[in-house]
């Protein structure tokens, strides 16, 4: 058995990016740079108005209030070659604009009587003021985005700036998902008894779209040799391969077996976590192999702390953990030391502090409360029974948080 920390480690060592494309810019929304990326000119690319107002020279507006003719008209848009703001004048000029030659601050027009001839300047005036300078915000030549970076709007916004249409990017990893089990009937059949429906191919396809990756449903392995052989080899084709069942000390538990037989190396099987104990993970060449316990909450445990932060890494994204938060427990929970517990958990803020409740049964059987929970709560391996009022980590998981509660 290897630790918790211990898995993720071996885990995230293990995997690579899968390799780099360019897409379009909309695209690449979602996914991560794959190089670092130069700004090809200044941004702004010319000193601009920052507001609706007059440009002025600000040694003409030394004593305010005082008044200025008025010369000219600066849109946005508009060009402010040849234009100059002579002294005593001033020019009328809107967000955005090219600020005109002579220029040295810009007046908002809440600050005026907005005349059209004349301006009457009201409040003191500062040299500089409400003036966007040229490459203020990026200087050409310089990176701006960093490889690494998922590129979420603002990535968005900046890229298209500095107008990139082609965004260079790591691939989405194709995931091949397996299933196994004599049990299992595939979704649109009425299980009888004895069969269940394989849901976690769906829940895993689910998941792996939600990363990013390109889920490949592969079908179900029955409880033979041969069945296992031919699935997984087949699996063994994608960038990554994940299987659920199949995994534990059972009598038709192949999976482990049969990917020793068509050559991949199992770096480690059993962790130290609660649910998810089983789970096996190996490598065939480069390609990592996660097999993941069947039981379907097991299985989305095992895949949130080990598979989501691999299929992340495996897209170039340094970082890859959601981030943790400490909450109180507002109930008691039983916990032997040796292994890492994931709770399922609800959700509060009050007086500032966060406030975990458990979602209800926590048995690996029960899916209901792992729809419910808003957070898992991470019980560290040596910790023992957690009492009303203890502090805990947790982190998020899927949905979102009501207004009350932020
Ligand atoms: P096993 O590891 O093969 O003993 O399976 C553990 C439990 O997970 C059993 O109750 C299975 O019926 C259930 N299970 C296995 N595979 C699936 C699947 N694809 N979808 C839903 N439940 C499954
Ligand atoms: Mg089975």
């Amino acid at each position: 058995m290897v630790s918790f920390d211990e898995a993720r480690r071996i885990i995230l060592e293990s995997v690579r990016p899968a390799g780099t494309e360019r897409v379009q810019l909309l695209d690449a929304a979602g996914r991560v740079l794959s190089e670092d990326v130069v700004a090809p000119w200044d941004m702004p690319l010319w000193d601009n108005s920052a507001m609706d107002g007059y440009a002025v020279r600000s040694e003409d507006c030394t004593n305010t209030p005082c008044s200025l003719r008025v010369t000219g008209f600066l849109p946005a848009g508009a060009k402010a070659d040849g234009i100059t703001v002579e002294p005593g004048c001033a020019i009328r000029i809107m967000t955005g604009a090219p600020t005109p030659s002579g220029c040295d601050a810009v007046v908002p027009v809440e600050e005026t009587d907005n005349g059209l001839r004349e301006v009457a300047l009201l409040e003191p005036v500062k040299k500089g003021q409400h003036i966007r300078f040229r490459a203020e915000d990026v200087t050409c030549g310089t990176v701006f985005i960093r490889r690494g970076t998922r590129i979420r709007p603002p990535e968005v916004n900046m890229l298209a700036g500095f107008g990139m249409a082609l965004v260079p990017v790591f691939r989405r990893p194709v995931v091949a998902i397996l299933s196994t089990g004599d049990e299992l009937v595939e979704l649109g059949r009425t299980p009888e008894a004895g069969e269940i429906i394989n849901s976690n191919a769906l829940s895993i396809a689910a998941a792996v779209q939600d990363v990013g990756g390109i889920p490949r449903v592969i079908g179900i392995a029955r409880d033979t040799r041969e069945s296992h052989l031919e699935k997984l080899a087949e699996g063994l084709k994608a960038d990554a391969l994940i299987t659920s069942a199949g995994v534990s000390a059972g009598d038709c538990d192949l999976v482990r077996d049969v990917l020793k037989e068509l050559g991949a190396q199992q770096l480690f099987w059993k962790v130290g976590i609660k649910p998810g104990g089983p789970t096996a993970f190996a490598l065939y060449g480069t390609t990592p192999v996660f097999s993941l316990p069947g039981n379907p909450v097991s299985t989305m445990i095992t895949f949130e702390e080990f598979v989501r932060p691999a299929l992340f890494r495996m897209q170039g994204l340094h970082h890859v953990l959601r981030p943790y938060f400490n909450a109180v427990m507002r109930d008691a929970q039983k916990k032997k030391p040796g292994k890492v517990q994931i709770v399922r958990v609800r959700l509060e803020k009050e007086g500032g502090r966060w406030y975990a409740t458990s979602a209800g049964n926590q048995q690996t059987a029960i899916l209901r409360t792992m729809v419910d929970a808003q957070a898992l709560a991470v019980l560290p391996a040596e910790r023992t029974d957690v009492a009303v009022g203890d502090e805990v980590q947790v982190h998020f998981y899927g949905n979102y948080i009501e207004l009350e509660s932020q």
